[in-house]
């Protein structure tokens, strides 16, 4: 930490001293700043400039012998500089005529820049010239909103969110990946202005979505998005799981959840256990189908049969809609169809072909598929939860055995049958399988390794052998 804290420093005075010697005002700004305070190590450094930041970004690209990659629209610019991303904004006015809905962009001061950013923790600026190295600007007072670990917006929220309805997407997603606090005053401006967020592009929306799935708990973010209404708009299916009583059938158990509620506590427990994206996505998949399937059966109560089959068949779609990639899609879809299938293992008196098929099915998303499995466990009594965690380390190490015994009956002789019917003078017969079969029994039992040159060493040597022991073997066998 110490190091690279030296390492920014050496980057960040570079900077301030390019921006001194061209009268340049020039400031590390929002998430860098934010993170340095928290003590979180970044590489991605957002700096804005009191002047024309394209122009500057060549500069700093120049120096560094790099590349500025320019997003004109934007008026941003990125330089990669070794494992660093300078990324540098202008400041900008943006002025609200009352018949108008677009802005009236103008240069403006640093604080204009800053009352256009989202929240106060991400507001404060830390200048980077050589007079003034180091000084926190903080008109929103975001440090103390650090401390306090609440999200305020720096204008009025209703404002701060109609210039960006996305902005309201970053506050569950900031809520998630902080465990911050939205300001009553916020969720409030969110209820009432959920609609919004219809005017943002989808691919805006996906994006900051899964930022949002990505973070230590996903569910503060997905319970801020329902409880606003935001989540009607941005994932129906997810939001129409809230209020579905899921039943558990057997064992007399009758357990009453709500299934979005349960879908969250089982993304909470997998996101302990995993980074990958792609499988908390899968998980927050899983029961898409519930409310679709739900039946009430006389005598048994609820069911949900087949929701894993057509949530499965879902994916195509709400992939496409939500512009999600679609190399994704078959992975995803099989977690979704399969989530239920080791269950079924536990239960039944399980036959090895019922274990090799899961198997097969799954493939290389076994593991994951056992890790799901293991998260949607959350039944509140503890002796309960570590009987149905062993069960599933049963049916897992009944698939490996098969798995195992399947490997040895596919390992073959590294001495063909051709070379040992050639050799040893053999028409195509027993005599020529039970030869092969006695170089794998040595192999298996450890007597040669399994390669092909100590075979034929050890076919050479007991050949003679072999072929008397194979007359009087192959006839009595074959009587039975
Ligand atoms: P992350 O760690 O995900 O990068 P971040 O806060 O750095 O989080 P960025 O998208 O990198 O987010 O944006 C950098 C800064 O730009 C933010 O801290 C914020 O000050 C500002 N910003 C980004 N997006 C918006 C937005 N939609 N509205 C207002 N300000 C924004
Ligand atoms: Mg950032």
């Amino acid at each position: 930490m110490e190091k690279t804290l030296e390492i920014h420093e050496v980057m960040l005075r570079t900077l301030g001293k390019i921006a001194d010697e061209r009268s340049i005002e020039l400031y590390a700004v929002g998430g860098w700043v934010r993170d340095y305070f928290m003590g979180r190590e970044v590489h991605d450094i957002d700096c804005t400039v009191v002047g024309d930041s394209l122009n500057f970004a060549e500069i700093v690209a120049h120096y560094f012998s790099s590349k500025a990659v320019v997003y004109e629209r934007f008026r941003t610019a990125l330089v990669p500089v070794g494992d660093y991303k300078l990324e540098f904004v202008g400041t900008r006015k943006e002025e609200y005529l009352s018949h108008s809905r677009k802005p009236i962009v103008s240069e403006g001061t640093l604080e204009d820049d800053l009352r256009r950013r989202d929240f106060t923790i991400n507001a404060m600026a830390v200048s980077l010239n050589s007079t003034s190295f180091g000084k926190l600007i903080d008109i929103f007072r975001g440090q103390e909103d650090l401390e306090r670990k609440i999200l305020r917006t720096p204008l009025d929220p209703m404002v701060t969110f109609s210039d960006d309805p996305l902005r309201m997407m970053r506050a569950a997603r900031f809520a998630a990946r902080l465990g911050f606090t939205l300001m009553p005053e916020i969720k409030e401006a969110m209820k009432q202005m959920a609609d919004r967020i219809t005017i943002i592009s989808q691919e805006r929306i996906t994006d900051e979505f899964l930022k949002m799935l990505a973070a230590p708990k996903p569910s503060i973010g997905l319970i801020t998005l329902y409880e606003t209404g935001l989540l009607k708009y941005i994932f129906p299916e997810v939001d129409r799981l809230a209020g579905i009583d899921l039943v558990q059938i057997g064992e007399q158990e009758y357990a009453h959840k709500d299934v979005f509620y349960h879908t969250l506590q089982v993304l909470d427990n997998l996101a302990v256990v995993s980074d990958n994206l792609w499988l908390r996505f899968a998980t927050l998949m899983h029961d898409i189908a519930k409310p679709k399937t739900k039946r009430f059966l006389q005598g048994i109560g609820w069911s949900f049969h087949g929701h894993e089959e057509i949530g499965a068949r879902w994916q195509q779609s709400i992939f496409r809609r939500l512009k999600l990639p679609m190399e994704n899609l078959p992975y995803v879809e099989k977690l979704v169809r399969l989530h239920q299938r080791p269950m079924i293992l536990i239960d039944e008196e399980v036959t090895d072909s019922a274990v090799r098929r899961l198997a097969v099915a799954a493939g290389d998303a076994l593991e994951d598929l056992f890790t799901l499995c293991r998260a949607d466990i959350t039944t509140k009594n503890p002796k309960r939860a570590e009987k149905y965690l062993r069960n599933y380390d049963v049916v897992f190490k009944k698939i490996m055995d098969v798995q195992e015994r399947d490997q040895l009956r596919a390992f073959q002789s590294p001495v063909r049958g051709e070379e040992i019917m050639e050799f040893c003078n053999l028409q195509p017969s027993r005599t020529v399988g039970f030869i092969k079969n006695a170089i794998e029994e040595a192999i298996l039992e450890g007597y040669i390794p399994n390669e092909y040159d100590a075979a034929k060493a050890y076919l050479i040597k007991y050949k003679d052998e072999w072929l008397a022991a194979a007359e009087q073997e192959i006839p009595k066998k074959s009587k039975i």
